[in-house]
């Protein structure tokens, strides 16, 4: 029997990889669902090619043209962003692959969840905004996560076959393009320098995240909800190499590494056959042409959005998703060419002291935090 597959942005960087993952095993994986956001074009070419059930297209202006490019294909096609949510409970979809930027892969998450599925999660922001509520979710209905981000699934990995508790992990980071400038030449970057990520081919969003290091700061606060740690059992190493992909430290002082080229389509391809490994023609490691791996402790005052990533996971609640909000409105302003690379930890800071802070927050005061934030900083802009 295949497994039946549903990928939530399919357009994007891990989307495009996952369906290469499935398109090296025809045998074992079928699409039964894409969605994607504008990218009309590519939905089209993928959803001819793969032959899913369906496509959802959330820019509902969109539609139209996506229907025209799918006439003769029996393939249902949909419009707008409450209908990935209702296409991910389908009964035939068995796998979710919820590579969604931002946060607006909350909701569809989940319905994913509720529905009971296995939930291959490259959407770190899904957590990092709601993690409390996530977890007790999963809790409740018995569904799956298995982590896609290459640092979660490294300790995804290193846990396999272990049942005592975890000491403590070692997230690796690769410092991104400005781990040897200085903080003020840093805080003038360019968006084309901060998009040249050294080791990595990823979204716009994820490489700006990692060149201010929010995104190991994200992958903190995920680490935290997925394998239930304290933020003090997180260390992050910067390891320029990018190699070793994360580590986890064991009751007896034993530490275990998961390594290998840095590929994204490894970590899909584990979410995706867990708890099997396939077979992936990807490149392999070679330690003769890289002898030397080194770990360093990140500076936490150039990097400051790791710095604030540790507080907002400390003072819990609803303050990561005011972090996670400021810090997606600071993105794209960024993007836009609005302000500078130095003003994105501002804007973040901004954004986690201007939250009101709310201890247990429901999904409904999650999604109000996140507009509220997003509100405040804008208007400053
Ligand atoms: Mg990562």
């Amino acid at each position: 029997m295949k497994k039946r597959i549903a990928i939530l942005g399919s357009t994007g960087s891990i989307g495009t990889q996952a369906l290469d993952v499935i398109a090296q095993h025809p045998d074992r994986y079928e699409v039964e669902t894409l969605t994607a956001h504008r990218n009309v074009q590519l939905l089209a070419q993928q959803a001819i090619r793969f032959q899913p059930n369906a496509v959802v297209i959330t820019d509902a202006a969109k539609y139209g043209e996506l229907k025209a490019l799918l006439a003769g294909h029996p393939i249902k096609v949909y419009a707008g962003s409450e209908a990935v949510g209702e296409v991910v409970q389908l009964p035939s979809v068995e796998v979710v692959i919820s590579s969604l930027v931002g946060v607006a892969g909350l909701k569809p998450t989940i319905c994913a969840v509720e529905a009971k599925k296995q939930v291959a999660l490259a959407n770190k922001e899904t957590l990092v905004a709601a993690g409390d509520l996530i977890r007790r979710l999963v809790k409740r209905s018995g569904a799956a996560i298995i982590p896609v981000d290459s640092e979660h699934s490294a300790i995804f990995q290193c846990l396999a076959g272990e049942c005592s508790p975890i000491e403590k992990i070692y997230l690796t980071a690769s410092g991104g393009p400005f781990l040897h400038a200085s903080a003020a030449d840093m805080a003038r970057a360019t968006k084309e320098q901060a998009l040249k990520h050294p080791r990595w081919s990823m979204g716009a969003k994820v490489t700006i995240d990692s060149a201010s290091m929010m995104n190991k700061g994200f992958e903190v606060i995920e680490a935290r909800w997925l394998f239930d740690l304290k933020p003090e059992q997180i260390e992050v190493l910067v390891h320029p190499q990018s190699v070793v992909h994360s580590m986890v430290q064991l009751a007896d002082g034993s530490i275990k590494a998961q390594l290998g080229t840095p590929d994204m389509r490894i970590p899909i391809g584990y979410a995706l056959s867990f708890p099997e490994r396939l077979p992936l023609s990807v490149k392999r490691f070679s330690f003769a042409q890289t002898p030397s791996l080194t770990f360093q402790k990140p500076d936490t005052e150039k990097f400051r959005c790791l710095a604030l990533a540790y507080e907002a996971l400390k003072i819990g609640g609803n303050a990561a998703c005011a972090l996670n909000a400021a810090n997606e409105v600071a993105v794209e302003a960024f993007l836009q060419g609005r302000i500078g690379f130095g003003d994105i930890a501002t804007l973040v800071e901004a954004g986690l002291r201007k939250n009101d802070f709310i201890a247990q927050p429901t999904l409904e005061d999650y999604l109000e935090t996140d507009k509220r934030i997003r509100a405040e900083l804008r208007i400053r802009n």
